[in-house]
């Protein structure tokens, strides 16, 4: 991380890649620690959030400049000097972007099983933090009920995606919003009853037609949560997921936020890693969504990027909508 963007992160301004410094993968001393390869990492909309000043507060610490980047991966053990870690074991969390790491302890890992061989590049996306943020608050915010009708914004992203399959799950009806014809495709193939271009199809007019909403999963917040909120029936749920539109200019005010009074609408923010939602949805969200993915009964879209000297450019796709799918890069085989 090289320096905070004013707005949109440039690649080699605001992230340098580094090749400078190297290990002895053989010989370095582990201290009673263990050796893991970088198979994969995750590009994830709030990562633009911690690219930010330190003194300023948010729900996820801020990045440090002239330090890697970190995000969600998921790595194989090397070497180890650790009881329990086993080298060919696959660990899922929080990795630095870099090939190796040597790790202390499991602190913040979750040992991964892989039964039914799903490519390691899901469990950042569908059967990670981003599937679990569906999975998790559509359960815990939806409550839905027969003849409700969903509004999903974002619906072409492993987040928007999934939600949009648990409402046909649940047999709403789904309309859904992406920002190009390929994913407006896409929304179709998940299921969504009307899915739209929003940057060529006004929102406000959809939802007039097909709505009211009883449900609005918001991942974009901005004038299509302003729309919502004029599409929305009374005592109507709000699932606060994510306001993109506003991660590159300090914001997206909304003007009618009023309407919540008047509508007696539910709104529900969160944050996917809640102890009181882990707790609740994690250990059935390995279980059960593992199999229906390796079933085909999940669907998920990825968008690969090969090599550690790809993540600026990933970093900037996903904020402006360039990824057309879950983006990940690919750092190494195994
Ligand atoms: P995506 O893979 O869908 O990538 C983000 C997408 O946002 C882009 O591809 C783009 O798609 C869309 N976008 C960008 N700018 C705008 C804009 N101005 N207006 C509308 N859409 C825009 O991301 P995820 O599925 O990983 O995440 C979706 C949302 O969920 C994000 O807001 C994220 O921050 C949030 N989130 C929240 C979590 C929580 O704990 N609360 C956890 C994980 C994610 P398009 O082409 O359609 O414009």
């Amino acid at each position: 991380f090289n320096e905070v963007p004013t707005g949109f992160p440039v690649p080699g301004k605001t992230t340098i890649y580094d090749k400078s410094k190297t290990i002895d993968l053989d010989n370095v001393d582990l201290e009673g620690g263990f050796l893991i390869k970088t198979l994969v990492l995750s590009i994830d909309p709030y990562m633009r959030g911690k690219m930010r000043e330190p003194g300023k507060k948010s729900y996820s610490p801020p990045y440090n400049k002239g330090e890697p980047l970190d995000n969600f991966g998921v790595g194989v053990v090397l070497r180890s000097d650790t009881p329990d870690v086993t080298p060919g074991d696959h660990y899922y969390g929080i990795f630095p972007f870099q090939e190796y790491d040597i790790r202390k302890n499991t602190d913040g890992l979750r040992k991964l099983t892989n039964e039914h061989n799903i490519p390691w590049s899901v469990f950042v996306g569908t059967l990670g933090m981003p599937g679990k943020t569906a999975w998790f608050a559509w359960q815990e915010f939806a409550h839905p009920e027969k003849d409700d009708v969903v509004f999903v914004s974002g619906g072409a992203g492993p987040v928007g995606s999934l939600v949009i399959q648990l409402a046909k799950a649940d047999g709403l009806k789904v309309i859904a919003s992406a920002g190009s014809e390929q994913k407006v495709a896409f929304l179709k193939e998940l299921g969504a009853d009307v899915a739209f271009n929003y940057k060529t199809t006004d929102t406000a007019e959809v939802l007039e037609k097909e709505g009211p909403i009883n449900i609005y999963w918001d991942n974009v917040g901005g004038p299509t949560l302003e729309a919502a909120l004029e599409a929305a029936t009374v005592e109507a749920r709000f699932i606060e997921c994510g306001m993109i539109s506003g991660y590159n200019s300090g914001g997206a005010p909304v003007k009618n936020i009023f309407q919540v009074i008047g509508k007696q609408i539910k709104m529900s923010g969160f944050i996917v890693g809640n102890p009181k939602l882990v707790a609740k949805y994690e250990e059935r969200f390995y279980q059960e969504v593992p199999p229906k993915v390796a079933k085909g009964e999940i669907k998920l879209r990825e968008d690969r990027s090969i090599g550690l000297e790809s993540a600026g450019q990933a970093i900037l796709d996903v904020q402006v909508g360039n990824n057309n799918g879950k983006k990940v890069i690919i750092v190494a085989k195994e």
